[in-house]
């Protein structure tokens, strides 16, 4: 089975910050990638825009190397990498000045489809948004995209989506939140709401808990800066890990359409209890073999940014009353691994007895590395005399039911870009729900700085501080292992 892809109509995407990382190492990687697939043929225009001084073939050259590192996969693919390279082309412009802007109206004169990235500081999202409508650029055919971080709490939130309401309408703004757009969390809706086997078990009579890991292996390495202002619960908790809870907490929405799947994620954004302090961990790592500590990466010895974060929330309504989420993140943890364990209750009465053990069936839903849905099932340990219990797991491995060549499934960035230029919102963030999810966290952030709360030490290497097992332990329950 070979996935269909279905041309977009020709388009113009502005990259603001086109020479940075993000733009190299992803954006254009991805949409290069959508070009080889066929997505469009020709008339796409792709302009990257930044201060530094390029012509538009000198530019080409430094994203043929991009493309050469970040999709070698279609190394030696001549023709389609010089068709991609030439619908390229550069501005010198500065986000916050005017210079450069005459320019890059010059080359915006077409009536379509028309993108900026904001793949820039946060600082100049603003003065982006603006500088665009005072140029005239703007068009009903355009969209903005921002990147995160959405502010830093909720009062600059509120402030970015106040100054982003002045130059755009709700519409015209994507928010990426990248963990949106990988196929397992599509495919999470899917599991959840194209099957009648999983919704009517789908809540707190049924299941046990829900337990929510995003752990990393990589330290703030190249991001210190940022990272010591920001912490864990900022750049992982309130977006990921929040947008991850409400797709499994959220109610069926009426249809797949933006503003419906939105409207249910806020409720459950507005449904969570304030996080009790004795229901939250907050971890440092500490220097190994690998590298260095926390503290020395960031050259602050007195550094209380938390690294690692474990918590339980309550999502307070009819559903979920009584079913506790256990969320937790980390840097520098023993493997990579984001997952979803949904855990369901144990069965009523076991007709086998307390020698047969107890066994409780767990959806798990990767989303990576080897993304895919496993449902562990309890079944007769085969050969044995009497009835003893296994749990095996039905593996939903997309790769192994679809065939190798769903692989090739588009990764988050190629999704959502292509989800912007066809103007389907449903996996970006609203305004209204980035304020909600800090309104949340907000308090737990104030608590820790009124309590001068210091993270406990963890080493590196290992699955985080021993106090998040307690955590669980405390509840009678333990984490599911992160995998190597
Ligand atoms: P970066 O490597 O520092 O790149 C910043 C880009 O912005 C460069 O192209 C820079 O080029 C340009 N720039 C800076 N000031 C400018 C100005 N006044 N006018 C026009 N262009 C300007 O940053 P990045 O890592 O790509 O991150 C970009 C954004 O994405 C940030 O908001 C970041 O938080 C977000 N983000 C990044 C990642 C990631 O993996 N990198 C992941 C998630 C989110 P010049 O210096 O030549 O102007």
């Amino acid at each position: 089975m070979v996935s269909r892809v279905i041309p977009v109509d020709p388009f113009d995407l502005v990259i603001f910050g086109g020479t940075g990382d993000l733009a190299q190492r992803k954006i254009l990687p991805a949409l290069f990638r959508r070009y080889c697939a066929g997505q469009w043929h020709d008339g796409v225009r792709i302009i990257a825009a930044a201060r530094s001084e390029h012509d538009p073939d000198a530019f080409r050259a430094i994203v043929a190397q991009s493309l050469a590192e970040f999709a070698p996969e279609h190394a030696g693919q001549d023709d389609l990498r010089s068709g991609f390279l030439q619908s390229l082309d550069y501005v010198q412009l500065d986000a916050g000045a005017d210079s450069g802007w005459d320019v890059l109206a010059r080359k915006l004169t077409d009536d379509r489809i028309r993108a900026f990235y904001f793949s820039v500081g946060p600082s100049l999202f603003g003065p982006l948004a603006e500088r665009i409508r005072q140029h005239g650029l703007a068009t009903p055919q355009t969209r903005i995209v921002v990147e995160k971080p959405f502010g830093h709490d909720l009062k600059s939130a509120r402030a970015l989506n106040a100054t982003l309401a002045a130059y755009f309408d709700e519409s015209q703004i994507y928010r990426i939140d990248h963990y949106l757009g990988k196929e397992t969390v599509q495919n999470l809706m899917a599991v959840r709401f194209g099957n009648m086997l999983f919704e009517p078990l789908w809540n707190s009579q049924y299941v046990d808990h829900i337990q929510i890991t995003v752990a990393e292996t990589v330290g703030v390495d190249g991001r210190e800066e940022y990272y010591e202002r920001a912490g864990a619960m900022r750049d992982m908790v309130q977006n990921h890990l929040m947008q991850l809870l409400c797709l499994i907490a959220m109610e069926p929405p009426a249809k797949f359409d933006s503003d419906a799947v939105r409207d249910e994620k806020l409720k459950v954004i507005r449904a969570l209890d304030p996080v009790q302090p004795h229901h939250i961990v907050r971890g440092q790592y500490t220097g190994g073999p690998d590298g260095p500590g926390y503290r020395e990466a960031v050259g602050n010895p007195r550094s209380t940014t938390e690294s690692y974060v474990a918590l339980r929330a309550h999502v307070s309504n009819w559903r979920w009353a009584g079913t506790p989420f256990y969320l937790r993140t980390g840097k520098r943890l023993v493997a990579r691994s984001s997952v979803i364990n949904v855990i369901f209750k144990d069965a009523p009465h076991s007709i086998f007895g307390a020698e047969a053990g107890r066994h409780a069936n767990t959806l798990s839903i990767r989303l990576q590395p080897n993304e895919g849905i496993t449902l562990k099932v309890t079944i007769k340990e085969p050969g044995q005399g009497g009835m003893r219990l296994i749990d095996v797991p039905l593996d939903m491995s997309f790769a192994e039911a679809l065939g190798p060549e769903n692989l090739d499934a588009p990764d988050a960035y190629e999704r959502l870009v292509m989800d912007v230029i066809r103007g389907n919102q449903t996996l970006f963030m609203r305004g209204d729900e980035v304020e909600a999810a800090w309104a949340w966290t907000d308090p737990i952030i104030a608590g820790w700085q009124a309590r001068g709360d210091v993270p406990k030490p963890y080493d590196s290497g290992s699955t985080g501080p021993g106090d998040a097992e307690l955590l669980m332990k405390r509840d009678g329950r333990q984490w599911q292992g992160i995998k190597p």
